[in-house]
């Protein structure tokens, strides 16, 4: 599933295309969308805006198409005219004089005024997104402290999304790695260090993943390993899908654990 850094560089391909445009023809698959084909089309798609894992399409008149990615949906951006060579099924067709923004095999997709986006059952859930701006680490650090979170396993906290929004399955073995944290450890067991140390490592290493497109590990690994020839695969990360690799740091062996039902990466010796 796509986290938090892959859904805002999307984002940021579909705003260059459509920001600002009138939005002349928009498409739908669902029945009970039909009705907003007519409605939607004609008007200025205002902005194109992530939220955790949701993305938001706004157009003028507080009207905005809501999406869900889950695992298989996907977004294309072609010049008008134009389709993607894909197997997957269409959703949602918007089209602007110049650009097409094309939603493929998702399947929540949902047309929604500005207030009804504030009860939105996943929106209103949603928690402080690790990659606003907005958001420092004294915020996540006091999330830390919340009694909602605070006696909750770190390895199932940091994905639920009402913790922190936009952290997924592979940000969250980097971040535990990065802030030297065991997963199986609460944030009440931690001392303030470590939590300055927690909430650093997640908001450092998801911006990373936004700026780097995805890859987590320290820059001068990266270009270390790159030199000597390594794949995108084997440099991207720290220990996420490294298991029984050494350790960048110490070399041991990295392990795979089963946490909240997804695979979790750590080091034993780093991670104590
Ligand atoms: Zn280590």
């Amino acid at each position: 599933m796509p986290e938090g850094p892959e859904i805002r560089l999307a984002a940021d391909r579909i705003a260059t295309a459509i920001e600002g445009k009138i939005a002349c023809e928009v498409w739908f698959a669902f029945d009970d969308l039909k009705r907003w084909e007519r409605r939607l089309s004609g008007r200025k798609i205002r902005a194109v805006e992530p939220r955790g894992k949701a993305m938001l399409v706004r157009f003028t008149g507080s009207v905005n198409l809501y999406s869900h990615n889950q695992l298989y949906g996907r977004w294309y951006v072609t010049a008008n005219g134009t389709w993607p060579r894909t197997r997957r099924r269409l959703r949602v067709a918007i089209h602007t004089r110049d650009a097409s923004a094309l939603l493929y095999s998702a399947s929540e997709i949902d047309v929604l005024s500005d207030r009804q986006l504030k009860a939105h059952p996943y929106l209103a859930r949603l928690g402080v997104d690790v990659l606003d701006k907005a958001v420092t680490p004294s915020v996540v650090r006091s999330r830390l402290d919340d009694a909602r979170f605070a006696r909750r396993g770190l390895g199932g906290l940091l994905l639920d999304q009402r913790f922190l929004g936009g952290i997924g399955n592979y940000l969250r073995s980097e971040i535990l790695f990065v802030a030297c944290i065991d997963p199986s450890r609460r944030p009440c067991d931690l001392g303030a260090s470590e939590k300055v140390a927690l909430a650093r490592a997640a908001l450092g290493i998801s911006r990373r993943a936004y700026r780097t497109r995805g890859i987590t590990n320290a820059p001068v690994t990266v270009s270390r390993l790159r030199k000597a020839g390594l794949r995108r695969s084997e440099y991207r990360h720290f220990v996420f899908g490294r298991d029984g690799k050494p350790c960048y740091v110490c070399e041991t062996p990295i392990e795979k654990l089963q946490i909240a039902g997804r695979r979790l990466y750590a080091c034993r010796t780093c991670q104590q």
